[in-house]
């Protein structure tokens, strides 16, 4: 059953934009932003709409998967100038074949408020090996704690949540740790409610958690987490469609579907302050 002392923070929805990701292109939805001025206007758009943290990927002029890190600190520096209070979040994966440093220096030397920690290796979408050996995760965990960035963990399935536990265990993770819960991607889990409550009830006692589903799963995903007390991602990265056959108009077409449901529910949608203090950032 699950159990409600995992539930993240009374009321309070964190809604992360997860604006670009690696996989999206254009042709899938015009609407996705690519470079660093489109990303910046989507994200702020984002915490107009209500989320309270941007997750954020780059691409190269070509719109292509990129870690350059030109292209992170170009990204960063705009968001920050503009006085968006967002939470940033950096994507440490970025698409295949990224050596660990091009991985690791964007959030090592840009210091967002988070970073992603892909907690395993996996068979990504049926088509590639998407590489996070051992080795990566214990510098991705140590270079996290050093720089102050509080690990977003990627889960795909139950194996990786395993594996984040037991970097929580040997200290490379801190707790109290915050889990994404990524379903659908095909060689994950798939995206239902009985799997994410099977994961919520296999996480570490002192954590928080949010969620999303990619594809036809996304809606039953993103209702079931709110229902069980998790908080929400939402964007072009996981899905491109905003219902069935119904391509998205923007990011913040999304979250503000998020606030509308949570309002609906009795919850409020948590500030980038509010949600700060919920997941004890920069402590
Ligand atoms: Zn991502």
């Amino acid at each position: 059953m699950f159990e409600t002392r995992r539930l993240n923070h009374k009321n309070k929805v964190i809604i992360s934009a997860a604006l670009t990701g690696a996989v999206t292109t254009k042709e899938n939805n015009p609407n996705l932003p690519t470079q660093p001025a489109e990303i910046v206007k989507s994200a702020i758009a984002c915490y107009e709409a209500g989320a309270a943290v941007a997750h954020i990927h780059v691409r190269d002029d070509e719109d292509k998967a990129s870690m350059r890190f030109d292209k992170f600190e170009e990204t960063v520096k705009l968001l920050r100038e503009s006085g968006c209070p967002v939470i940033i979040n950096l994507t440490s994966s970025g698409g295949q074949g990224f050596s660990w440093e091009e991985r690791i220096r964007p959030f090592k030397e840009l210091k967002p408020d988070m970073a992603s920690f892909d907690a395993g290796t996996m068979n990504w979408l049926n088509s590639v090996v998407f590489m996070n050996e051992p080795g990566f995760l214990e510098l991705c965990g140590k270079e996290m704690i050093a720089a102050n960035v509080k690990p977003e963990i990627e889960v795909f399935d139950m194996g990786m949540l395993n594996t984040a536990k037991y970097y929580i265990k040997k200290g490379l993770i801190k707790e109290p740790a915050h889990f994404q819960l990524c379903l659908g991607a095909p060689g994950g889990m798939e995206a239902t409610t009985e799997n994410l409550v099977y994961l919520v009830n296999h996480l570490p006692e002192n954590c928080t958690w949010s969620a999303f589903g990619i594809g036809r799963g996304a809606n039953e995903i993103l209702l079931s987490a709110l229902a069980m007390g998790g908080n929400i991602r939402v964007g072009l990265e996981d899905n491109v469609y905003y219902n069935a056959g119904q391509l998205a108009e923007s990011n913040e077409q999304f979250v503000a579907r998020v606030k509308r449901l949570a309002e609906e529910m009795g919850k409020f949608v948590a500030t980038p302050d509010e949600a700060r203090e919920i997941l004890g950032l920069g402590k």
